[in-house]
């Protein structure tokens, strides 16, 4: 049996580092919080928002939410931002996307301050992930992928990594960070030839494209780490990974290790964002102090 790197783990050892870090901001008279803005009812941001919730809860993250009508204008949206921009009392904001498509989405990402963007979305902080300057912070998923593998002690410099996927909530900011750890990378997408021959190649493979169990056991080889960023739903609405998990576990072997779907990486990435917002309130002590 592959070794199986499940979240919950990762997600506790955070929640205990973090603890001493809300405690001196309590004790500075600050308050740890993050703001939701959800514009619209969609059934995927309110369990995304649930799940924000009952983190921040456990931890002891203050939450504001605000949402707006799937009406909305992109000036109404940009009013809300603003207003969090200028609050003091809010360390990092959530902005659930997609957004309706009558707003200007990447307008209204760029108005936050990157130093409330706790979620990656500002081009600057992508910038800061490109140079490994802290503009912003990085995408959640991108870092928990480095949780994870930090948590189960699964090296990376010197390591052949292969991402399938490109986008820049995941696949881009994951090889940046991959590569700034002194990984060797190779980055794929929907046009690469022979993909299967990529992920074989790999010591550790994240697996980036949305689509439901599309990784079988052809694209592994004994040994290899597996890290599915995945969070797709079945032809039977089963909640599922990108990879084949009962297919490939057995091709990994016990020297491979692979995380589950659910279970996995998605239960770390809302750790990492309310990671983010105590670091931000931190800065806020250390202003003060
Ligand atoms: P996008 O749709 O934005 O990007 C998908 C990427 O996969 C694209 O770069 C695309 O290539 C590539 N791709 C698509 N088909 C193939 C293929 N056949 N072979 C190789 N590459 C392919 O998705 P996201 O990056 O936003 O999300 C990816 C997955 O991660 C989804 O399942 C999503 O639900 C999940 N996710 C999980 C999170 C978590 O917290 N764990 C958070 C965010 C996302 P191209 O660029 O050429 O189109």
């Amino acid at each position: 049996m592959a070794r199986l790197l499940q979240g919950k783990p990762v997600v506790e050892a955070m929640g205990r580092a973090i603890e001493p870090d809300i405690a001196r901001c309590r004790a500075a008279g600050v308050e740890p919080t993050l703001a939701i803005v959800r514009v619209g009812e969609n059934p995927s941001d309110l369990s995304y928002e649930r799940t924000a919730m009952k983190r921040a809860e456990a931890l002891g993250v203050q939450v504001r939410s605000f949402v707006l009508p799937a009406v909305a204008s992109t000036v109404e949206v940009a009013q809300v931002i603003e207003a969090i921009n200028a609050d003091d009392g809010i360390h990092g904001c959530l902005l659930f996307r997609p957004l309706p498509p009558q707003l200007d989405e990447t307008h209204l990402c760029n108005l936050l301050v990157p130093q409330k963007d706790i979620d990656g979305i500002t081009a600057m902080s992508l910038a800061g992930v490109f140079v490994s300057e802290p503009h912003g912070f990085p995408p959640s998923t991108a870092e928990a992928c480095l949780q994870v593998l930090d948590h189960y002690g699964l090296p990376v410099e010197g390591k052949h990594v292969t991402v399938a996927g490109r986008s820049l909530v995941v696949g881009r900011p994951v090889s940046m960070m991959l590569l700034e750890r002194n990984a060797t990378l190779t980055l794929c997408h929907s046009r690469t030839d022979d993909l299967a021959r990529h992920t074989r190649a790999a010591d550790i493979v994240i697996c980036a494209t949305g689509k439901p169990r599309f990784f079988g056991p052809a694209c592994f080889r004994e040994g290899q780490v597996v890290l599915d960023v995945g969070i797709n739903f079945d032809e039977q609405g089963a909640l599922c990974g990108d990879v084949d998990f009962a297919a490939v576990e057995p091709v990994l072997g016990e020297q491979g290790a692979i995380t589950p779907v659910p279970g996995g990486l998605g239960t770390v990435t809302t750790s990492v964002t309310m990671l983010h917002v105590v670091q931000n309130a931190l800065r806020a002590v250390q202003a003060i102090a």
